[in-house]
């Protein structure tokens, strides 16, 4: 009984630690810079309010990373995750063309 509870022990800190590694990668990430290719491709902006209207029509003035459906950072976060760029950090107050309305 006392094996099986130790082996238990073993395996449950093993998958914490697992399961927190993404979570510390994440801490770390670097945030995505508007010279970074993709950013220029799809025309992100740290500050939304920057965006060249011209040339994304379909940008909205409200728009921003805080609600679009692929942003991943915490509520009240200056930035967080986004899968466009690899995970890499967008700005809460950012835009880029892949913009999908957070429904
Ligand atoms: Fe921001 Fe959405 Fe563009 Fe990612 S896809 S940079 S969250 S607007």
């Amino acid at each position: 009984m006392q094996i099986s509870r130790r082996r238990f022990v073993i395996a449950a800190a093993s998958l914490a630690s697992t399961t927190l590694l993404p979570t510390e990668s994440r801490a770390d990430a670097t945030a995505v810079s508007e010279t970074d290719p993709t950013a220029q491709a799809l025309g992100y902006k740290t500050d939304a309010t920057r965006v060249d209207k011209a040339k994304y029509p379909k940008y909205v003035a409200g728009q921003t990373c805080t609600n679009c459906q692929l942003y991943q950072g915490k509520p009240g976060a200056p930035s967080g995750p986004c899968p466009i760029y690899g995970g890499k950090l967008v700005d809460s107050k950012g835009w880029c063309s892949a913009y999908v309305k957070k429904t």
